[in-house]
Order: C-alpha cells, then sequence, then structure tokens
C-alpha cells in the first residue's frame, strides 16, 4: 500500500507516513486505494475491542509489523474497561464514550497507539537519531500526547496550548507532566495559530542542516498524522457491535453517527470506516459558535474570515479544520489539483469555494449543526434532568445537533453520540448547566459536582491539585521556531 499526499507531491509507505506526519508538499497521507482493498468488516465485527483496533490497523498501516503486540501494549490495563469505549443507552439513543481512557479525553483511543507506531515504524527504517514530535493542542491533545510519549526512548515531544484557551483542568493536567523528552509551552494566540505555527515549523526545520546532521526527524501526534488517524475507525465498529450484541439492529442496518467536531479528524474517521464496508448511514458534525464547518456544508463556502470564539467546549475552538483537506481528495475522486488549490487558497486569502456538484455528494452523507454556549448549557441541564446522564459540554453540542437532526429527519435508525471527554474536565461549566454554584477552584467544582451527582471523578483528574507545576513558559506566535530550536540544542549539548 502506498500512501500519497492529498497535494499530489509526495507518497510514502504506511510508516514512512507516521514518521513524517505531514508530506512535504504540506498535504496530508491519505489512502487513495481505500474503499477498494477487500476488508472483511463483518468479520471484524465479531472481534472484541482489542481485537477490532488491531484487524483495523494492519490494514490500514499494512508495512507496520507486529501490530498485534503493539496493539495490547497500547491498549492493556490502560482504559477503565476491556470495552476501551463503552456504548451507553440514554433515553432513545446511544453514547459512545470515548474518554475512558487515562487523561479522560477522547484523544487517548489514538495517543495511546500512536508512540507504538512511531516507535515500531523507527525501527523497522533503522532510524537512529530521535523523533521529535510537534503538537499543537486545543486542550486535549496536549495531555493525552503528552501521557503516550513521556519517556519513550528515541523520542522528544513539545505541546503547544494557547494561552488562556483551554480549561484549568486541561492546563494542569500538561503543566504537571513529568518526563525527560517533554517540553510544554502556551502561546499567546488561539490553537489556529498554534497548529499553523507546527506546521511552519515542520516546513522550517525539515531542511535545517544542524538538526539533520544531528540525525532528528520530526513528526507529529496531530490527526494530520496517519497513525493518529487511523486508530480512530475502531470506535465506530466497537459501537456497531455492541448494538448487534444487544439486538437493537441486525448485521447491514445503517446507524448514525454524531460527531462533536473541531479538526475533523474524529467524524472523518467515521467516514473511513463506511469506506471499509461499516454501515454508517448519516455523518452528524456538530459545532459550538464556531460554525465555519455548519456554514461549509450549507453554502460550499470554507471561510475562516470571521470572529474566533473562546467557548465552553475549546477543543473544537478551530477555524481551520486541517482533516477536511482529505475528505476533498477523497470526494473529489483524488483531484490533487483541485484541493491543492483550495488550500492555497484558503491560506492565502482566507476562504474557498469547493465547487457545488461535490458538495451535493457531500451534503448526501452528511448533516451539519451548532450551537451556542447557551444552548449547550441548557443541553447539559436538561440531560441531567430528564435522563440522569451528566455529559461534558463537548458532548452537549452533539447531543443538540442529534435533536436537531432528529426533527430534521425523523426515523427509527439508531443514533450513537460520541462523548469526547469527562464532564470533569470542565466541571465549572458543567456545575452551572445542571444548577450548581460554580465556585472556588477548579478542584473545588470538581468536588462540588461529584457531591451533586454522585457521579464518580477520574481519579487520575482528582489527583492533579497534588502535583507542581513544571512548565511555566509562554511565547508569542512568532517565537515557536526559535523556541523549538533553542529547546533541541540544549536538549542535545
Ligand atoms: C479534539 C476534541 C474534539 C474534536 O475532535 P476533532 O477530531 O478535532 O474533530 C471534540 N471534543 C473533544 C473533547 C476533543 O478533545
Amino acid at each position: 500500500m502506498v500512501y500519497i499526499s492529498t497535494r499530489g507531491g509526495a507518497s510514502a509507505g504506511a510508516a514512512e507516513a507516521v514518521l513524517r506526519g505531514i508530506a512535504a508538499d504540506g498535504g496530508l497521507f491519505v489512502d487513495p486505494m481505500l474503499a477498494q482493498e477487500p476488508f472483511d468488516w463483518q468479520h471484524c465485527l465479531t472481534l472484541d475491542a482489542l481485537g477490532i483496533q488491531t484487524m483495523l490497523l494492519k490494514h490500514l498501516l499494512p508495512d507496520i509489523d507486529g501490530m498485534d503486540g503493539l496493539c495490547r501494549r497500547a491498549y492493556d490495563g490502560k482504559f477503565e474497561t476491556d470495552e476501551l469505549t463503552p456504548l451507553v443507552r440514554v433515553g432513545e439513543d446511544y453514547v459512545l464514550e470515548l474518554f475512558r481512557g487515562p487523561t479522560s479525553a477522547f484523544k487517548d483511543v489514538a495517543l495511546s497507539m500512536l508512540p507504538q507506531l512511531v516507535t515500531a515504524a523507527r525501527t523497522q527504517r533503522g532510524e537512529r537519531g530521535e523523533c521529535v514530535v510537534l503538537t499543537a493542542t486545543s486542550g486535549d491533545t496536549g495531555k493525552a500526547a503528552l501521557e503516550g510519549f513521556h519517556d519513550v526512548p528515541g523520542t522528544r515531544i513539545f505541546v503547544f496550548y494557547p494561552h488562556g484557551g483551554v480549561s484549568a483542568i486541561q492546563r494542569a493536567q500538561m503543566v504537571t507532566q513529568e518526563g525527560k523528552n517533554v517540553t510544554v509551552c502556551a502561546v499567546r494566540g488561539n490553537f489556529d495559530d498554534c497548529q499553523t505555527g507546527v506546521k511552519k515549523a515542520f516546513a522550517a526545520l525539515a531542511g535545517d542542516e544542524e538538526l539533520l546532521c544531528r540525525g532528528l526527524s520530526l513528526s507529529s501526534a496531530n490527526s494530520i498524522n496517519i497513525g493518529r488517524l487511523a486508530p480512530q475507525l475502531g470506535y465506530y465498529f466497537i459501537a456497531y457491535a455492541a448494538l448487534l450484541r444487544e439486538g437493537r439492529i441486525a448485521l447491514g442496518d445503517k446507524v448514525d453517527y454524531v460527531v462533536p467536531t473541531g479538526n475533523f479528524g474524529d467524524i472523518l474517521a467515521g467516514w473511513m470506516a463506511k469506506r471499509l464496508g461499516l454501515p454508517v448511514g448519516r455523518l452528524v458534525c456538530a459545532s459550538n459558535a464556531n460554525r465555519v464547518l455548519t456554514d461549509f456544508f450549507e453554502t460550499g463556502v470554507y471561510d475562516r474570515r470571521r470572529d474566533f470564539y473562546r467557548t465552553d467546549s475549546p477543543s473544537m475552538d478551530i477555524l481551520v479544520s486541517s482533516n477536511l483537506e482529505r475528505l476533498l481528495f477523497y470526494v473529489s475522486d483524488g483531484d490533487c489539483a483541485l484541493v491543492r488549490s483550495c488550500m492555497e487558497q484558503l491560506a492565502r486569502e482566507g476562504f474557498y469555494r469547493f465547487p457545488e456538484e461535490l458538495m451535493e455528494k457531500l451534503r448526501a452523507e452528511f448533516s451539519a449543526y451548532c450551537c451556542t454556549d447557551a444552548e449547550g448549557a441548557e443541553t447539559i441541564g436538561a440531560l441531567w434532568r430528564e435522563e440522569g446522564y451528566l455529559c461534558d459540554p463537548h458532548t452537549a453540542v452533539a447531543v443538540r445537533a442529534a435533536q436537531d437532526y432528529r426533527r430534521e429527519r425523523p426515523g427509527d435508525v439508531p443514533l450513537v453520540i460520541l462523548s469526547t471527554a469527562s464532564p470533569y474536565k470542565f466541571p465549572g461549566a458543567v456545575l452551572g448547566a445542571i444548577g450548581g454554584r460554580a465556585e472556588g477552584d477548579e478542584y473545588a467544582q470538581m468536588d462540588a459536582l461529584a457531591s451533586l451527582t454522585g457521579v464518580p471523578v477520574p481519579r487520575r483528574l482528582a489527583a492533579l491539585r497534588e502535583k507542581d507545576v513544571l512548565h511555566r513558559d509562554v511565547i508569542g506566535i512568532d517565537e515557536m521556531i526559535p523556541y523549538i530550536k533553542t529547546k533541541l540544542s540544549e536538549a542535545l549539548s
């Protein structure tokens, strides 16, 4: 199998694609034959969660050896349940809890795996120098990546997060991270600035003589990395298998999935699962007040020239959803020239218009909705009162979208709502939404939320308050590249 760049200027095997993260021409690696290679999806559904992950990763990343062992090391004992992502019935619908991993965010599903893939790929390709993993985070990727990569031999990890743009708990999770190979730094800007900075750093450092001499290579823990995206197909299968076991559906019945969306990685994984044969019905893209994707599906114009809002669902505060580029590639049957010109126009002018006939193809598979913080809070409150289910502000955006979707398209296709974070990562917002008083610091709020609801606090979040702050750097957007260089020289000298 050969991965190629969405912009047509590069190709690589799966192992190399995982190590490079992003293609040299700025595009993202995709498997152009995704829908053509035979995949026994029916057999996949008979396996347990670990088996599903293993089978999918062998298929998607065929030239990485020893996948059984890699998957076992990634997941065994790290999640709260062996199902990895339990499916919970809530009213008429289902919530797929993706946040039962070590950092209480859905990013754990992929970032528990990625270090295993990187390490295996390095060994296989005989790369001896360190692999430097550059990561931009809107809150959750950072901690999940730190958790996965800290003290992994042969790797070094940098995490950049927006200063003041993540929740207090998310920040505490990152700035208390231990490990000899980790750097955590706040950037005066938003997530898009961090992400753009990382992409620029790739371009600037890829040809850096000094780094090359020391044998360093760069990779990414963001969902632009195919090694980050590939492990995310699994839970679409895991949910479907659970519905089959429960007798809610028969094999082949369609299931709709509602996905709280930021960078478009999570929902794209669902679309890829469908391409492998899984009977996915519609994919519902749920956004917060940063409704750039809702507008895109409606109008065909992707336009980031708009106000950026800091919301109660910070991990979705994104105006440039990188993984949409992969979808544009696939839906245009691999028209790299079209993708390249759209992405260049986006970088240059801040918008592009996607051809209407292709938009129609997208609208046949996707629906899109958005809601405000106030609507999200109302949803958290109503869900708690009516169903006794406590959800976080990101999940609330999806629950709200599910309601809008049901109203617009009534039917009895089961709806699976992806839940992406523990409510305890955002205790103030959740407490306020269910009628509690959000007083004191975030730890006091966690306690208050627990005593009001009886929902247990994840052990590792509760333990944060005892930990020392180890990372205090704050830099400007333009300082990212010199900062990385300085830190690398320090580490290597
Ligand atoms: C990252 C994240 C999302 C968005 O996922 P994408 O793959 O970026 O679309 C949603 N909710 C939470 C809690 C997240 O951490």
